[in-house]
Order: C-alpha cells, then structure tokens, then sequence
C-alpha cells in the first residue's frame, strides 16, 4: 500500500471544526459527520449545485453523499428552490392544515399500491418510531424484531445493533437505552429463516412488528433475496405480526413503489423520509385506511408535531417527487449506474483487486471483500475498514466527496453528468491503485 498524498486544504474546515468542538459533541450535530473512521478533519460546506460541493477552503468536489440520500436531483435544483422560495413569501409554518399536505400526499398515494393513508413528520426516526407504536397499538403486543445492521432512526428502542453510526465508533448498541426497552427489541441476523422462526417459537404471540430496511443500506448495502423477504412476509401473517419496510432510504430511490414493488411484497406499514423532503426535514408513515385508523384523532396511537407537513417541506417535496414522476426518471438514473459500475468492475477485475460493488438502483457500496454477495452484517470485515480510509482519503485529494464511512452507501443523483461520472471513475481507479 503506496502512501503518497497531496492533501487538499483544510485550514478553514480544520479552525470551523475547532470553533465546533466548543458547541457540539465532538464538533457535529450528527455523529458520522465528524470524520472519526477517515482521514483528517471534516469538510466544512459552504454550498452544492447540481452533483458539486464546494467547502470552506474553495475546495471543489464531486459529491455522492447527496445528504445521505435525499438530494436524487442533486443540489440547488432549480424546481425545488422555486417552489421553497415561493412558499417563503406566503409563510413559514402555521401548524394548520395546509393545501400542500394534500398535494404530496395525493403525489405519493396515486402513484403507489402499497398505502393507503399516510401521516407526515419532521424525520424518519419519528416515522419508525410512530410507525412501531401503530404496530403495538394494533397488535396489543410490545415486542419487536428488527435485523442486525439495519438503522431506523435513533428511537430508544431501534437504537440496538443500528448500522454505521454506531458500527463506525466500534458499538452497535447506543447506552441510555433503558434495559427494559431493549429487552422489548430482538435482534437477530438478516437472511436467517432459522433465527426468525425460533424467535417466533419462543416468542409466542408477543411480538408486534418486524421491521427491516427496504434494501439495508445502512452498514454496507446488504441486498436480501427476495425468498428472503417474502418468508419475512408470509412467517409474520403466520404469526399475527405486522411487516414494517422502513423505506427511509429506499422510498422514491428504487421508484415511487420503493422495495415493496422490488420485492413484490405487501408489508403491512411502510415508512419513508429523506427524498420526500427535496432536502427539508420530512418522514411519513403510511398503511391501509384499516391501520392507519388506529392513529390519533381517530384512533388511541397518539403522535403529533408542530412542524409536522411543514409548508415549506411539503413545497419541497412535491418540486422533487413531479421531476421523478416524470417518464424514464428511473431508467435513466438505473442505467447510468450500471454503466458507471461496470466500468470498475472490469477495471477491478483487469487489475484482480479483491474489492467488489454492490449496487441497486442508483445506490452502491465498495466492499473490500473476496465475497460474491454480502448478506448480513456480520460478514463485513471490520479491517476491511482501513482499505475504505485510504480510498476516501484519495478521492477527496482528486475531489470526490464519499461518505465518511466505509460503512455508508454512495448515491448517484440526476444532475451527475456523464463528464462527473468520468472524472470520478478516473480518481476511483487511481484510489484503488493506491490502496492495493
Ligand atoms: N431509517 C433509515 C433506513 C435511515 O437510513 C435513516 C437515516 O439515515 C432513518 C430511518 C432515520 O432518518 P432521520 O435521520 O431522518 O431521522
């Protein structure tokens, strides 16, 4: 492993990030941000148009974080600056139903078989975690299954063996999760029929819900086969347990149906975020007219927020999810990443790097692994985790902008042009040559 670099500057971001340190836990107001598993100091962002990001010391990069997954249409999108400058003018927030609700909501539902109904909030944890008390509150049972790997949010009792943001620190658990709550939480391992069924055996009429990821993408992205997900689908009707597909990441990434139509599963609640939003704080919860009866005024599942279908969020929502509605969207973005990782991989197999990628839609994962297919969390070699700090590190020398994780997925947006898409396979193979 060569270890010859021209560090980019980080002066600005290196003295913001000091400043930071005096206001914030450990200078960042979202753990993964503050670059701990990678080399250097944050990156401080000034702005972003289209797939580029530009930080406090006038560095240039090609981003494929895209917010962790909310900006599909890449940054400063034009329909979407629009439509949030537009309902700056009429109002901020009036905590009062507004016209805007009933015009994303009706975008999402008229293109989508698999809900019914739907409740907007600020974030998708508070969409998970609404979404575990509808499924208690149905079910009259407080237990829960959730899959080792998969992050929901940082909800108490989702917040056991949650996927990079714990992982990345060396923990899969977080402390202050009261005993008595995680007890309520059974985690077992992704694509295990065995493991499900025996905690269904033990568990006997107990548990509420099973929640996975659409497509985990939260510690690696661990594809699932669909036998896989439609024992999931037919072990919980078994046993009188909701199926939650928390759709978070997956929602409106994989099409406006998501992992539901991926699979072809019906799950009983799905739950969504980030692209909804364009960029603003929204998640949502939806499910049939049935369960969604339960949640308050109408039912006893109480869950509310001030700033919950927020205008200006809901402006920004229905800006992005027209542009995705339009014709070929999906097709256009699926081609280009294929394309995009197909010329690395036989890159990668010309040069026989033991590296491989996983992709789904417009998302994907280098994995330092000898393995065909990642499953489950625990085949990831956390070692493998040093080879990903020396790629990032490269690539944002050559501006390209990863996340800070080898645990994290990478994004393509519809603003990357093909030219970005060359520079950045240009840099990707000059990394893997450094780190191999
Ligand atoms: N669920 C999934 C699958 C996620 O990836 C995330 C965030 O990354 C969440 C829930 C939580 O969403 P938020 O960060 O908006 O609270």
């Amino acid at each position: 492993m060569t270890e010859q670099y021209q560090d980019i500057s980080r002066i600005k971001s290196a003295e913001l990030f000091e400043k930071a340190k005096q206001f914030f836990p450990g200078g960042v107001n979202s753990p993964v941000r503050a670059f701990k598993s990678v080399y250097g100091t944050p990156l401080f962002i000034e702005r972003g148009d289209k797939a580029h990001l530009w930080d406090a010391d006038g560095n240039e990069f090609i981003d494929y974080c895209c917010s962790w997954g909310p900006l599909i249409l890449g940054h400063n999108n034009a329909d979407i600056r629009n439509a949030v400058a537009g309902q700056l003018d009429k109002g901020l927030s009036f905590g009062a139903p507004t016209q805007l609700e009933n015009e994303l909501a009706e975008l999402i539902l008229s293109n989508n078989t698999y809900i019914e109904k739907i409740r907007f909030v600020s974030s998708g944890t508070e969409a998970v975690m609404s979404a575990i008390r509808l499924a208690r509150g149905y079910t009259k049972r407080d237990k829960i299954v959730k899959f080792e790997g998969c992050y929901h949010g940082h909800s108490d009792s989702l917040l056991v063996k949650a996927g990079s943001g714990l992982v990345t620190f060396g923990e899969t658990s977080s402390a202050g999760v009261p005993k008595a709550f995680a007890d309520e939480t059974i985690v077992i391992a992704l694509n295990d029929t065995q493991a499900l069924e025996e905690v269904f055996a033990t568990f006997k009429d107990q548990i509420a819900a099973v929640i996975i990821e659409g497509v985990p993408a939260n510690n690696g992205l661990l594809i699932q086969d669909h036998d896989y997900i439609n024992f999931l689908r037919r072990i919980t009707q078994e046993q009188g347990t909701l199926l939650i597909f928390d759709e978070v990441i997956t929602g409106f990434r994989l099409g406006f149906q998501g992992a539901a139509h991926y699979y072809g599963v019906q799950p009983d609640i799905i739950t969504y975020g980030k692209i909804i939003g364009g960029g603003m704080p929204v998640g949502a919860y939806g499910a049939s007219h049935e369960l969604m009866g339960y949640i308050s005024p109408d039912g006893g599942v109480y869950q509310a927020g001030t700033l919950s279908g927020n205008p200006v969020a809901m402006a920004a929502g229905i800006a992005t999810l027209r542009q995705l509605a339009a014709p070929g969207f999906y097709e256009k973005q699926e081609k280009t990443t294929a394309a995009f990782v197909d010329t690395l991989r036989s890159y990668i197999a010309e040069k026989e790097y033991e590296v491989k990628i996983f992709t789904i839609g417009s998302i994907f994962w280098f994995a330092f692994t000898a393995q065909e297919s990642i499953k489950r969390a625990d085949e990831i070699d956390p070692q493998s985790m040093e080879k990903y700090k020396v790629m990032h590190r490269s690539l944002l020398n050559q501006g390209i902008y990863f996340g800070p994780s080898g645990y994290e997925v990478g994004f393509i947006s519809s603003a990357h042009t093909e030219t970005d898409l060359e520079q950045t396979i240009i840099a990707i193979k000059a990394a893997l040559d450094i780190v191999f």
